[in-house]
């Protein structure tokens, strides 16, 4: 990245590990979670909170305020259509479902602009890979009861938005957020305004929050910043919130961002059982050189990828997530036992996953039939 960029590129970033982390908080001034008055109760229903997999917010007292007042409310999240649904995806559509669970109201975006712009993918192809996507999302448990789904480029509120939002946005501004880029991407950026604001320009005035890795914050502040220019029937609109998750590194090396490019970084739902095997009996781990150093040490699960997707994942249960901490740096755990054993649950996962996604998919392509 040169030095016009910024610190935080919302299209590609290289963001991995605490430091980094650390260093986007203090310097861009995003919330602590600590601050925050959550009761227990939210605390026993959301394991992302529970299990300190969000970093940090943006005014997520407005939801807190909404639930506990029994105020509506809204959960803004989308998906740029790119590609089959894999591990990386698979957070935030979680803490999608999740916050729906706690009474939050899905408004979802499918970014085929985005596609278009940034990958040249044609809105024909975005909408059958869109298809796929939602598909795994109601597998995951969405209540498309409960949710709002659209195509930007169908989407006229939020195509408007370039030109409703441009007319408080300078080139200046744009710079300052997200560095020298194609002037398509910064219309992306105002189309997304549109989506994030859509809940409140569509429904009524409401909190909104929108969850999303740490990478994604830009965007949190431009329109955080454009919101005060909006308003619905006379009323002011409310800033959206967000939260912020740590980004997954990839499976072969904890120092590097997962990459569907480099083979074994993750893993996408239907590929073969043998080869999704394979990539965990191959991750990254904090074990020690040896079984001796391993009893004598203990290992160590905060540096251990197969730790880490069974704390975001693939052990629910914190009882048992406890146990698996302790016995691994009481070194009465071995890597090799362990990741059998891992491998055994994400494939139990991932068969479940696709017997469910096989019953949604038809539901997935009424939703999104736009002829
Ligand atoms: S025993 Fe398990 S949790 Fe501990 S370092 Fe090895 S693979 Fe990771």
């Amino acid at each position: 990245m040169n030095d016009k960029q910024p610190n935080i590129d919302p299209w590609g970033s290289e963001l991995v590990g605490e430091k980094d982390y650390q260093r986007i908080i203090e310097e861009f001034g995003i919330e602590q979670v600590e601050d925050l008055d959550i009761p227990a109760s939210f605390f026993e229903d959301n394991q992302f909170f529970r299990r300190k997999l969000i970093i940090g917010h943006r005014g997520f007292e407005t939801i807190l305020k909404a639930i506990k007042l029994q105020k509506p409310w809204a959960i803004m999240s989308g998906i740029k259509p790119s590609g089959k649904f894999h591990l990386g995806t698979l957070m935030t559509a979680k803490e999608m479902v999740e916050l729906q669970n706690q009474g939050g109201f899905v408004y979802y975006s499918i970014a085929d602009i985005e596609s278009y712009v940034d990958h040249g993918m044609t809105y024909e192809t975005a909408l059958e890979i869109a298809q796929d996507n939602i598909a795994d999302i109601i597998a995951l448990g969405l209540d498309v009861n409960r949710a709002y789904i659209w195509l930007q480029s169908k989407e006229k509120l939020v195509k408007e938005m370039v030109f409703e939002a441009g007319r408080y946005v300078t080139l200046a501004m744009m710079k300052a957020i997200y560095g020298e880029r194609r002037f398509g991407l910064y219309n992306c950026a105002l189309v997304q305004v549109g989506d994030i604001l859509l809940p409140q320009l569509k429904e009524e005035v409401m909190p909104t929050v929108v969850p999303v890795g740490l990478d994604q914050d830009p965007h949190l502040r431009l329109v955080r910043d454009l919101s005060k220019y909006f308003k619905r029937d006379g009323v002011d609109l409310i800033k959206p919130a967000s939260t912020y998750h740590k980004l997954l590194p990839s499976l072969t090396d904890i120092t590097k961002k997962m990459s569907k490019s480099i083979s074994g970084s993750s893993f996408y739902f239907d590929q073969p059982e043998e080869e999704i095997s394979k990539i965990i009996l191959r991750t990254y781990t904090g074990g020690r050189r040896n079984k001796k150093e391993q009893q004598e040490l203990g290992g160590e699960p905060d540096k251990c990828m197969i730790y880490q997707i069974l704390k975001i994942y693939f052990e629910p249960d914190d009882t048992k997530l406890g146990e698996v901490f302790q016995k691994c740096i009481n070194g009465e755990l071995m890597c090799g036992d362990h990741k059998r054993e891992c491998a055994e649950k994400v494939l139990d996962f991932v068969k479940n996953h696709i017997k469910k996604k096989e019953r949604a998919i038809d539901i997935a392509r009424q939703l999104l039939n736009f002829d």
